[in-house]
């Protein structure tokens, strides 16, 4: 920001006056940046540090209810691109079933209840409640596959967080990954949150792969009219996370086309 000529690092614009000839003043977009960033970090701890990706399916689903299959390192590269693209206000939050958990669990340990859950070590008594959890979020985020001790009481959370939400009417993404499905052998399963949750549209990510893109830029290349020619066979390094794309069948994907991602069931969202 200290850098900028546009406000000289003050973050501010002038906009004129009002009828009463007070100044007025705009964000400078690069004070808009620096909040965008700050809130997708806010979202989810240094989101920002993510795989950068072209686009994501999820970005359809701002205002909608999706259940998610895919890594953490993909749904972290999904979550920076969606997040990016919300502005520095839009209020989304990624939780996971251990802070469900946790939450639950607090008004207990504000009322001296012995707490039988390990995972449960250091309960928070700024969640004090469930409902104070995961109602604010205008899009709830819920990361399953975190809580690792079992708890008998964990399905009937997962699905008193889901139904909240679906009450005051806000979208809620439920994500599981590959090898941890949302199935009955998975500690926060029941078969209510899975009737629930298979309502909603299921976006499964292909992996999203850090790599280095090499493009070797043949002589074949056209080069536009009055351009300098292009040397035959520069080669075009840039440090990034390349999509294979449809090159063999063997490789990643960085994600499935848009057209895969069929819009139904987002329940009186849109
Ligand atoms: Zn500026």
């Amino acid at each position: 920001m200290s850098g900028c000529d546009k406000c000289y690092g003050t973050g501010y614009l002038d906009a004129g006056t009002d009828a009463r000839g007070i100044p007025l003043t705009k964000p400078c977009p690069c004070q808009i940046a620096k909040d965008t960033v700050r809130n997708v970090n806010r979202a989810w701890a240094n989101l920002t540090s993510a795989p950068k990706i072209t686009r994501s399916p999820l970005s359809a689903y701002t205002g909608g209810n999706v259940y998610v299959t895919a890594t953490d390192a993909t749904l972290r590269a999904h979550l920076r691109h969606v997040g990016l693209r919300g502005g520095p206000y839009w209020y989304f939050k990624v939780v996971t079933d251990s802070d469900l958990m946790t939450a639950w669990l607090s008004p207990a340990a504000l009322v001296g209840k012995e707490i039988l859950d390990p995972d449960a070590a250091t309960v928070s008594t700024e969640k004090a409640t469930l409902v104070d959890l995961v109602d604010p979020p205008e899009l709830l985020v819920i990361r399953l596959g975190v809580k690792s001790a079992r708890n008998s009481a964990m399905g009937e959370v997962l699905l008193e967080a889901l139904y909240h939400r679906a009450h005051v009417g806000k979208p809620t993404w439920v994500v599981d990954q590959p090898t941890r499905r949302f199935d009955p052998s998975h500690i926060a399963f029941s078969e209510d949150g899975l009737h629930h949750i298979q309502q909603w549209h299921h976006a499964v990510l292909d992996d999203v792969q850090p790599g280095l893109a090499i493009e070797l830029v043949t002589g074949n290349v056209e080069s536009p009219q009055g351009a300098a020619p292009r040397p035959t066979g520069s080669l075009t390094l840039s440090a990034g996370y390349s999509s294979p794309g449809a090159s063999t069948g063997t490789t990643t994907r960085i994600e499935r086309p848009e057209a895969t991602v069929k819009k139904r069931n987002v329940k009186g969202f849109k």
